[in-house]
C-alpha cells in the first residue's frame, strides 16, 4: 500500500467511528506523525494532500520541515509539536511549529507567553495531562490542571483544548473519557488523543485529533 492509500484507508475507518459514535466525521482531523520518516515519505503524504502533521523533537522536526515550510509551497500546511518541550528549545517551537500540545508546567506557559509576545506569533495550546499519573512521563497531573489553566488564561496563552498518551499497558479508552470529561468541565473543545493502535477508541471517546504515525507511514525505521 502506498502512503496516499494509508491516508484513504485510515480516513475511510475514522469517517465510520465517527458516525457509529454519531459525530460529524469532519470534526476529527488526522494528525500524521512523521518523526523519524525519511524525507521522501514525508513528500508523499504531502502530495496526497495531507497538511496535518506532528513531531515529537523539536530539532529534527527542523530538519524536516523548516525549508518545506519557508518554501511557501504548501500554506495551509499545519505542524503540531506533540513531544515534551524544553524551555531552551521554546524560541525555536515558537517559530516552527503551529501548535503546541505538551504544554504542561507553569514555567514554560511563562516561557511560550514571551517568546509568543516577541515573535508576535501567538499559536494555539493544548495541555498535556499526564491521566496515568507515571511520574516518568510528561504532562500535568489532573488534580494541577485548573491552576495550570488559571496560569495560562493570566498569561493570554490560547489553550485550545487538552491532549494525553495513556500508560502503554492500560485499556486507553477509560483514559480517553478521563481527558475528554476534564475538557468538558473547562470548556476546552480540542481533543488530542488516540495513535494508530487505538484511534477508533479515542473517536468513540470524542477525539478531534488523532495522532497517527505507523499506520500513515508504515513502519519508522531504525535508524537514528
Ligand atoms: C509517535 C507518536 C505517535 C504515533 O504513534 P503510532 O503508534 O506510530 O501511530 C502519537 N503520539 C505521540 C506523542 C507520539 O510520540
Amino acid at each position: 500500500m502506498s502512503i496516499a492509500d494509508n491516508i484513504t484507508a485510515l480516513q475511510r475507518r475514522m469517517d465510520k467511528a465517527a458516525r457509529e459514535a454519531g459525530r460529524d466525521p469532519a470534526s476529527v482531523h488526522l494528525v500524521a506523525v512523521s518523526k523519524k520518516q525519511p524525507p521522501e515519505r514525508i513528500r508523499s503524504a504531502l502530495e496526497a494532500g495531507q497538511r496535518l502533521f506532528g513531531e515529537n523533537r523539536v530539532q529534527e522536526a527542523s530538519a524536516h520541515w523548516e525549508d518545506i515550510k519557508a518554501s511557501g509551497a504548501y500554506p495551509d500546511m499545519n505542524l503540531h509539536l506533540i513531544g515534551p518541550l524544553q524551555t531552551n528549545k521554546v524560541k525555536e517551537a515558537v517559530a516552527l511549529f503551529d501548535c503546541i500540545e505538551t504544554v504542561d508546567r507553569e514555567k514554560l506557559v511563562h516561557m511560550l507567553a514571551r517568546e509568543m509576545e516577541k515573535q508576535n506569533r501567538r499559536i494555539p495550546c493544548l495541555i498535556q495531562v499526564n491521566t496515568g499519573e507515571e511520574s516518568q512521563k510528561s504532562g500535568v497531573a489532573p488534580q494541577n490542571l485548573p491552576d495550570l489553566l488559571t496560569v495560562c488564561r493570566g498569561e493570554g496563552l490560547n489553550i485550545q483544548g487538552l491532549m494525553c498518551i495513556p500508560p502503554a499497558d492500560d485499556a486507553t479508552g477509560v483514559h480517553f473519557a478521563f481527558l475528554h470529561k476534564l475538557a468538558a468541565e473547562h470548556g476546552l473543545q480540542t481533543l488530542s488523543m488516540g495513535m494508530s493502535g487505538d484511534f477508533e477508541t479515542a473517536i468513540r471517546a470524542g477525539a478531534t485529533h488523532i495522532r497517527v504515525g505507523t499506520a500513515v507511514f508504515g513502519k519508522r525505521p531504525d535508524i537514528a
